[in-house]
């Protein structure tokens, strides 16, 4: 890495921590149709180590979703970039993220799916940024409280790369 960075996150304690969040979700949704929906593209590898710390049936669907504009209220601006055909009422929904800043993204997700009558409607982030909220939102599983500095590594992009770093770094300057 030529860049100055810092490990906030190191890879051994993201796997301890992504396993337990992984029995927990197999424990209450033990008898449920569990469907996770993963927030691409940021957590793409937090859904791979989390789905195979899942230890009951579970169906893996992805979704791209994109904010145009500020939208300083509600999520009226989020894009849905492909429409997912399913039936969503027969499932037990848990949506999964890579990081949860002003929670736009995540109020707007939401906002979309409890519209498809899902049979319970969940979220589970890997890390939660909540000094920059926009809008009152708490993730029902949370991996790690992260201050307020740009994170990257895990899947977390900084410009086109490093999200193959296997650790949650940040860049110091
Ligand atoms: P929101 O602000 O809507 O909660 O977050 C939207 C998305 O922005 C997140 O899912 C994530 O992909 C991206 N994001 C937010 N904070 C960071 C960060 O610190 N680093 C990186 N790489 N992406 C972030
Ligand atoms: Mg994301």
């Amino acid at each position: 890495m030529d860049k100055k960075s810092e490990i906030l996150i190191d890879h051994k304690k993201l796997q301890k921590r992504v396993d337990e969040l992984g029995e927990q979700i197999s424990k209450d949704y033990e008898g449920k149709n569990l469907l996770v929906i993963s927030l691409l593209k940021g957590s793409f590898i937090f859904t791979a180590d989390l789905v195979r710390s899942i230890s009951i049936p579970v169906r893996i669907e992805f979704m791209t979703t994109s904010i145009y504009g500020e939208s300083e209220v509600d999520s009226g601006n989020l894009k849905i970039n492909e429409e997912l055909d399913l039936p969503f009422e027969e499932y037990d929904i848990l949506v999964v993220d890579d990081i949860t800043d002003t929670a736009l993204t995540m109020t707007g997700v939401l906002k979309y799916l409890s519209e498809k009558n899902p049979k319970s409607l969940k979220t589970c982030v890997l890390l939660d940024k909540p000094s920059r909220r926009k809008t009152e939102y708490v993730a029902d599983y949370i991996g790690f409280e992260v201050p307020n500095v740009f994170i990257v590594g895990y899947g977390l992009n900084y410009g086109f790369h490093y999200r193959n770093e296997k650790n949650i770094i940040h860049f110091l300057d």
